[in-house]
C-alpha cells in the first residue's frame, strides 16, 4: 500500500512539473510575439509565417491552403496585432475575412483566453449568409485554439440555444438579431469584450441598421479594440467610425487597373 501511494505521490509532483514548464513555455511564446508586434514591416511579408503568429494559428491556416496573404491581409495585420483600431477600405473577394478573424484569435490566445471565459470577441456582419461563412472559416482555421465560437442570426437556422450563448467565446451575429439578443437575454454578458468587428458596414448602414449599430455600440464596454472593414466610405460610414473608433489607422486597398 506504501508503495502504491509513494508512486502516485511520484507521478503527482512528475505532471504538475511538466504541466507548469508547459505553461512557463506558453507565457515565454505569448511574450516573443508580442515583443515582435512592433517590429512588423508590412512589405517584407509574403507568407502567413512572416507574421508573428501562433503556432496554433499557423497551424489552420496550413492545413486550409492559406499560405501567402491578400493585399489588404497584409496591409492590416500587423496593425491590428498591435492592438490599434482599424479601419479597413477593401472590395468584397478581398479577403477580408481572415484579416479580422486572425487578429481575433491571436488577441484571444495572448490573453490566454479559455472556453471558461466570457465574450472576448463580437463580429458583426449584415447577413445570415456572411455571418455563416465567417463562422465556417473561424470553425477551421481556428480548430486548434481552446475558444468556442457561436452565431446568432434570425430565422430557422438558429444554431444555439439563447442560454448557451452567454458560455461562447467568440460571435458572430447580424445587428438585429443581437441587439435583441442583448435586451432578452439577462445572461449575456459582454463587460469583457476585448475585440469587435464591424465587417461590411456599409451594407449594415444601407440595409437600415444605423440605429441598431449605434445601440450596440453605446453598450458594450469602451476599453476594446475595434475593427471595421468597409467597401465604401459614404458619410454615414464615417459616423459610425467616428463613435465606433479610437484613433483608428486607415487602410486602403485599391485594386490596379487592368
Ligand atoms: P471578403 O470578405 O473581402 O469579401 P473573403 O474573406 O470572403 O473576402 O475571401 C474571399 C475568398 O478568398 C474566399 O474564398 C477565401 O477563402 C479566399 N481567401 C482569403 N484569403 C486568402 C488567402 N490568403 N489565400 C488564398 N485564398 C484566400
Ligand atoms: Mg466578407
Amino acid at each position: 500500500k506504501q508503495n502504491y501511494s509513494k508512486r502516485k505521490r511520484k507521478h503527482k509532483i512528475t505532471w504538475n512539473r511538466s504541466r507548469g514548464s508547459k505553461l512557463k513555455d506558453e507565457v515565454a511564446s505569448i511574450q516573443n510575439l508580442q515583443q515582435a508586434y512592433n517590429s512588423i514591416d508590412a512589405s517584407k511579408v509574403n507568407s502567413f509565417k512572416d507574421f508573428p503568429l501562433s503556432d496554433k494559428t499557423l497551424k489552420g491556416l496550413k492545413e486550409c491552403g492559406f499560405m501567402k496573404p491578400t493585399e489588404i491581409q497584409q496591409e492590416s495585420i500587423g496593425l491590428s496585432l498591435r492592438g490599434l483600431d482599424i479601419l479597413g477600405a477593401a472590395k468584397t473577394g478581398s479577403g477580408k475575412t481572415l484579416a479580422f478573424l486572425i487578429p481575433v484569435l491571436e488577441a484571444l490566445y495572448c490573453k490566454q483566453w479559455t472556453r471558461l471565459d466570457s465574450v472576448g470577441a463580437l463580429i458583426i456582419t449584415p447577413t445570415r449568409e456572411l455571418a455563416y461563412q465567417i463562422f465556417e472559416t473561424l470553425r477551421k482555421v481556428g480548430r486548434y485554439h481552446d475558444v468556442s465560437a457561436g452565431l446568432i442570426i434570425g430565422g430557422k437556422d438558429l444554431h444555439f440555444e439563447k442560454k448557451r450563448m452567454d458560455q461562447c467565446n467568440i460571435i458572430i451575429c447580424t445587428p438585429g438579431r443581437l441587439l435583441q439578443h442583448m435586451d432578452e437575454n439577462p445572461l449575456f454578458n459582454c463587460s469583457n469584450l476585448q475585440i469587435l468587428v464591424l465587417d461590411e458596414a456599409d451594407r449594415c448602414l444601407d440595409l437600415g441598421f444605423e440605429a441598431t449599430m449605434n445601440s450596440i455600440i453605446e453598450n458594450l464596454p469602451p476599453k476594446r479594440q475595434t475593427l471595421l472593414f468597409s467597401a465604401t466610405q459614404t458619410k454615414s460610414v464615417r459616423d459610425l467610425a467616428r463613435l465606433s473608433l479610437k484613433d483608428p489607422m486607415y487602410v486602403s486597398v485599391h485594386e490596379h487597373a487592368k
